[in-house]
């Protein structure tokens, strides 16, 4: 019997509706879903090819246990049992997880729950953290609130965009098209990005080509230009901020063909970006991992709110800054608390309101950790038992061979996944999670869109929910009663119970509104939040707080040794780690092997032509990978995507982070390139 049901893609976050046509309980085709108002009918190639992975024959079927040396399959009562006789010997400290942005809401709210209510610590973590965790460190002092604050829908609206560190084709296509739209409606569209990405060559009116890592020069730039030239908001700055006597004092004592200089961006186009800004009715601002993955993320986050606010770019339907998480749920698993300073529902370790007091009493326990827990890479190093749900650090973290180092001395590495990763590999317990469609759950997408996806097909062999495994190892170590979920829906309910933003959102609702529901949403006859920040800033006064905010180089600057800029990043057709895109034959087809990115002139300087094989050293060690000579890319600068395991981008870069959020700086190390003989 063939059926016709709806889902949402699995891939990135803009949360695209398709229908999925099943025979005999297996998917054998999809189409875009056509009233959906993210997509109306359109999907890109990730999401034009969403379920193949799900059929791959290396799917993780049966539980599995290190024996002498070899993962030997074993049954989910042994498996469950060894992994709660183990974690009863470990103490707070010693013990960590770490969560997915692929996760659903309903998994994220169990594993925290977990970590804190079952081993006593903060050590919760997920990939969340290496995304955006500056967005949450620079949005926070500004605006109190580190979410997209519109509608994605209401990015066609706009008459300006401002595209910071973001190649919105390829990483974000359905939003893509709505830029498009706006453009075609007028728009100007403003691009600050190293490389020529085909965002830039397509949309731009002005492209800022910015020297890797100067952000926060080009926007100290763009505001001195703004205030100097009296283009700022006068009255939005009088009735909504407080900082600008500073702000002015500060940008005052910048020269502007000094920061011209230092960015690598004529004065002249810094002008122009500043001018169509500052002027817009609506101007909207998209930033991602360009500007966030730096030692200065969160400084550059604080800087271009900044520039949001003396404009009066907040506040309006399609206006202000917006982050872009990229994972179906990368909003969703932050939300529901799955950072190591964070609560369910955003509430701070440490804050006047004590939030472990609060989650005690709703989760009926004793005591809470009152303590930030470890970030996600010191977690990495410093704990002694570390459970990773459905995340491969051993693609996404920085200086891979010390993160292999580390996972190998667990006293006890548990890794639940769908596949063999290369961190799967490393388990001393493997255990096989169901996926996508396979389970029941609701997602949180880019701007804060609750969906929901239903369960349409059986998970392979005996692979379960996420949820489902992490409540039996709960029951086992005596918490049955604290846990005593048997559905995602019970989860849900529960959720909605202690995180205020999702009180009015239920399954049911959720059933019939097409788009989902945009927290937060208070009540049950509450139709959502599509704009933030009307009348206040989530700040404790309500205002805004204006930031000033010094240029800080990256840590590793090119030198004789290593002369070149690397950079990493995505490609339309693989989608993070690789895991499920690498799997999906048509998108493995069009981009199969790593390639690296340089600039013609570069390239004649080394003796590399189209198709040679580079070898890339930094001073972490050293990968090979495909020429593409191009001049998308400037001189003195590389490009690798991150998506090859084979040729492992994370073996190479800079594991220093920024001190605010603990952010790799992915975006700019030193590397030499050479033929590879
Ligand atoms: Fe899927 Fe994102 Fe593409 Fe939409 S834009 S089809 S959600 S990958």
């Amino acid at each position: 019997m063939i059926q016709y049901e709806k889902a949402i893609c699995p891939y990135c976050s803009c949360g695209c509706g398709i229908y999925l046509v099943i025979e005999d309980g297996k998917i054998i085709n999809q189409e875009p879903q056509s009233d959906h108002p993210v997509n109306e009918g359109g999907n890109c190639p990730k999401g034009r090819n969403a379920y193949q992975f799900l059929y791959a024959e290396d799917r993780l079927t049966t539980p599995m246990i290190r024996k002498s040396g070899r993962l030997v399959e074993v049954s989910w009562n042994e498996a469950l049992d060894y992994i709660a006789d183990y974690l009863k010997k470990a103490g707070p400290n010693e013990f960590g997880m770490l969560a997915s942005g692929k996760n659903t809401n309903e998994d994220a709210y169990v594993i925290q729950k977990f970590t804190r209510v079952v081993m006593g610590t903060n050590n919760i973590e997920y990939c969340g953290r290496i995304c955006h965790s500056s967005t949450a460190a620079g949005l926070g002092p500004t605006v109190g609130s580190g979410v997209m604050p519109i509608s994605q829908l209401d990015l066609e609206k706009v008459d300006c965009i401002f595209l910071v560190g973001i190649n919105l084709k390829e990483t974000f296509p359905l939003m893509y098209k709505r830029a498009l739209r706006a453009k075609a409606a007028g728009a100007k569209v403003i691009v600050m990005d190293p490389r020529k990405t085909v965002t830039a060559r397509e949309l731009a009116d002005v492209h800022l080509q910015l020297k890797s890592g100067t952000d926060v020069v080009v926007i100290n730039a763009l505001m001195k230009i703004i205030l100097d030239e009296g283009l700022e908001n006068k009255e939005f700055i009088e009735t909504r901020t407080v900082g600008i006597e500073e702000l002015r004092t500060h940008l005052a004592s910048l020269d502007l063909d000094e920061l011209s200089k230092i960015c690598g961006i004529p004065l002249t186009k810094l002008k122009r970006a500043a001018e169509i800004f500052a002027k817009a009715k609506i101007g909207s601002v998209l930033y991602n991992q360009g500007l966030n993955q730096h030692i200065s993320g969160t400084d550059g986050i604080r800087a271009l709110s900044t520039l949001a606010l003396i404009t009066g770019q907040y506040g309006r339907p399609g206006t202000g800054l917006s982050p872009t998480r990229g994972q179906v749920n990368g909003e969703g698993s932050g939300d529901m608390g799955c950072l190591n300073v964070f609560y369910p529902g955003f509430q701070k370790v440490g804050t006047p309101a004590e939030p472990h007091k609060k989650f005690a009493e709703l989760w009926g326990v004793q005591t809470l950790p009152d303590q930030p827990g470890l970030p996600y890479t010191k977690l990495i190093q410093q704990t002694k038992y570390l459970w990773i749900v459905g995340t491969n650090p051993m693609m996404a973290i920085p200086d891979i061979d010390n993160v292999k180092k580390s996972l190998q001395e667990k006293e006890l590495l548990i890794v639940q996944d769908i596949f063999p990763t290369e961190t799967a590999q490393l388990a001393d317990v493997l255990l096989p999670a169901s996926a996508w469609v396979e389970r029941e759950g609701t997602h949180a997408y880019v701007d804060r869109r609750v969906q929901k996806i239903d369960q349409l097909i059986e998970a392979p062999g005996t692979a379960k929910p996420d949820w489902w495994i992490v409540v039996q190892v709960a029951e086992r170590m005596g918490f049955k009663e604290k846990f005593d979920f048997s559905s995602p829906q019970e989860i849900f309910e529960e959720i909605r119970r202690v995180v205020p933003s999702y009180r009015g959102i239920t399954y049911e609702r959720l059933d019939k509104t097409l788009g989902g529901i945009q927290w937060p949403c208070p009540s049950e006859d509450h139709p959502g939040t599509s704009t933030f920040f009307t009348e206040k800033f989530n700040t404790p006064d309500g205002l805004g707080h204006l930031q000033v905010v010094n240029y800080i180089p990256p840590a590793e600057l090119p030198d004789k040794d290593y002369p070149y800029i690397l950079s990493t990043g995505r490609s339309i057709f693989h989608y993070h780690t690789g895991t499920m895109s690498r799997r999906t034959p048509k998108l493995d087809a069009e981009v199969s092997d790593a390639y690296v990115e340089i600039n013609p002139k570069d390239a004649a300087l080394q003796s590399i032509r189209e198709g040679s094989t580079v070898l890339l050293t930094t001073r972490r060690g050293r990968i090979e990978a495909e020429a593409r000579v191009t001049d998308n890319v400037p001189e003195g600068f590389v490009f690798l995507p991150f998506h090859f395991s084979e040729s492992c981008a994370n073996k190479i870069t800079n594991p220093v982070l920024d001190p605010n959020c603990g952010m790799p700086e992915y975006k700019v190390c030193a590397v030499k390139m050479e033929v590879s003989k």
